[in-house]
């Protein structure tokens, strides 16, 4: 049987990310699990919850140490696309008795709809039969989280505006997790830690053990785990900057890190050698406008707070003083994933999103974080020549850009953020569709903004029952995937909130298959 807690990784464990050594004692030799998970975030505790609910012995292993843990998930807001048909649905995750909710919208999003956003935004590409798997058991899996302690609620603030007197809902994104992404991990854990699952932190997965096709284990800096069967579900490679150059392209290179600085593809380069299948859009990656002076990884003090996810609100500007996005064109969860990409390409790959007085109220809480690429001022006059000065901004070409937009809008169209409500600036280039306001009234300000990774697109060819494809299309005995490093559920855009609901839908599957052919290796041992 394998050890407790702590018992069988041996002093000096590295990782190049940086982790601390551990004051373990040494490795059993007869160290061994049923199903061995790596990593801890939302994906791999669902896949461990629902390992040890089905009779597994469960060793999570995090490289990660425990101040960090959680992954990207504990850095996410803790919004969740799932489907529903009506309010009533909805009522099977979230209190709609709260006085704010009893009239609400909340309109219905079924499963056909959360198919076609997907299919949408990703032109068709997706692999249909994943995303049909994470669309029907969007529901069914958030309840089952919800029964584990999970919280949902609604997700009034970034999801909904009062119109005509009635809160509306719109975007497929009504539900979020009560403590956003923190407190998910820590619900997660918790409950797969009450079902019995080991969670070992800094504890770095280097590799698989593989014998005659099939995976029997872990291997580790300092020994072998054996196990019946294995889940991936350590996160992308959106940390390494070398390989995102190798993938994306250069300048993926000085992109900002949103999440956690563990994500390294090491769970996509083990799976790869030990002969998985590429799938999805290598190419591509989830990647925001994000503060220009955060840090170059995340920092779990402030998690998501530096999105500036609001543009469809205002004008975003280059340095050259020129739009170069339609800030407006859809809804802002269908669009600001690949928002990070249009900065990047821009001169210094930098951009300043402008805003009047007219929808400060309107902007996430994000905003009012000081910033030191802030600007405030009363004019637009005193605005422009302070982003000329300090911000390097052409400001004369700038001043024309502001005119022409204010100028060009439809303000005969009513203003109505819970629609696409077509009040476009007309013909101005690039175009601009909804949402339109002209930059008039005092204060005005502008943020400035980078791009910001936050997972890549590309992973592991996996089926609905989340077992890894070999190169040959056979799935590869004992190995099981979820999460970020899955490959083909997103290509060239994103649906928000679509992370944490195919982590767990595709976690939970993978822990409960993984549990059942672990019990066909112990009964054939
Ligand atoms: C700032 C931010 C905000 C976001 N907001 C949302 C949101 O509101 N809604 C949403 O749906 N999505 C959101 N996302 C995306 C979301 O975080 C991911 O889709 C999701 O969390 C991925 O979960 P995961 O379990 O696959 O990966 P992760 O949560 O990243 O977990 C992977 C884990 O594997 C560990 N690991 C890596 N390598 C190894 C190794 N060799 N050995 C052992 N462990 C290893 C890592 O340390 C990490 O803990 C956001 C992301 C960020 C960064």
């Amino acid at each position: 049987m394998f050890g407790p807690p702590g018992t069988w990784l041996p002093p000096g464990i590295g990782h190049a990310s940086g982790v601390p050594e551990t004051d373990d004692q040494a490795r059993p030799s007869d160290a061994r699990t049923d199903v061995a998970v790596v990593g801890a975030g939302n994906a791999a505790l669902c896949a461990a919850l629902a390992a040890a609910e089905a009779g597994a012995q469960v060793t999570v292993l995090e490289v990660a140490p425990e101040a960090e843990t959680g992954g990207n998930s504990a850095f996410t807001a803790g919004a969740m696309r799932v489907a529903y048909d009506d309010a009533a649905d909805l009522g099977r995750l979230v209190d709609l008795d709260a006085p704010e909710l009893r009239d609400a919208d909340f309109g219905s999003y079924p499963v056909a709809a959360f198919l076609a956003d997907l299919e949408r935004v990703s032109d068709g590409r997706c692999d249909p039969d994943l995303v049909r798997t994470v669309a029907e058991g969007s529901m069914p899996t958030m309840e089952w989280m919800r029964s584990h302690g999970v919280g949902f609620e609604a997700n009034t603030e970034r999801q909904s505006a009062v119109v005509d007197g009635r809160r509306r809902f719109w975007g497929g994104l009504a539900v979020r997790v009560v403590g956003e992404g923190s407190a998910l991990v820590i619900d997660l854990r918790a409950a797969a830690e009450g079902a019995g699952a080991a969670v070992h932190h800094s504890r770095p997965v280097t590799g698989l053990v593989c014998r005659n096709g099939a995976v029997e284990g872990v291997e580790t800096p300092t020994g072998t785990l054996a196990a019946g069967a294995v889940v991936l579900a350590c996160g992308g490679f959106e940390a390494d900057p070398d390989w995102r150059a190798a993938e994306l392209g250069p300048t993926w290179r000085s992109a900002k890190v949103r999440g956690t600085r563990f994500n390294d593809g090491a769970g996509l380069r083990m799976a790869l050698a030990a002969g998985a299948a590429r799938a999805g859009d290598w190419a591509g990656c989830h990647a925001v406008a994000w503060d220009a002076s955060a840090p170059d990884v995340g920092d779990l003090a402030v998690r998501h707070e530096f999105s500036k996810n609001s543009f469809q609100l205002g004008i975003t500007v280059n340095r050259d003083g020129v739009r170069f996005l339609d800030e407006g064109a859809d809804f802002r969860n269908y669009t600001y994933a690949t928002y990070g990409r249009a900065v990047l390409s821009q001169p210094g790959s930098v951009a300043w999103q402008l805003f009047d007085g007219r929808v400060q109220h309107l902007l996430h809480d994000e905003y009012s974080r000081p910033s030191p690429d802030r600007v405030y001022a009363d004019s637009l006059d005193e605005l422009i020549a302070r982003l000329d000065g300090a911000g390097g901004i052409d400001g004369r070409r700038l001043r024309r850009t502001v005119d022409e937009f204010n100028a060009a809008v439809r303000t005969d169209v009513p203003f109505d953020p819970t629609v696409l409500d077509g009040r476009r600036a007309e013909g101005v280039t690039p175009p601009r569709s909804n949402w339109a306001n002209p930059l008039d009234q005092p204060p005005f300000a502008a943020h400035a903004v980078t791009c910001g990774i936050t997972f890549t697109f590309g992973g592991l060819a996996v089926d609905t029952s989340a077992r890894v494809l070999g190169t040959g299309g056979a799935p590869l005995p004992g190995l099981f995937a979820a999460g970020e490093l899955v490959g083909g559920l997103f290509w060239g855009n994103y649906p928000g909130g679509s992370g944490l609901t195919a982590g767990a839908v595709l976690g939970r599957i993978a822990g409960t298959a993984a549990a059942e052919a672990a019990g066909r290796t112990r009964s054939g041992r």
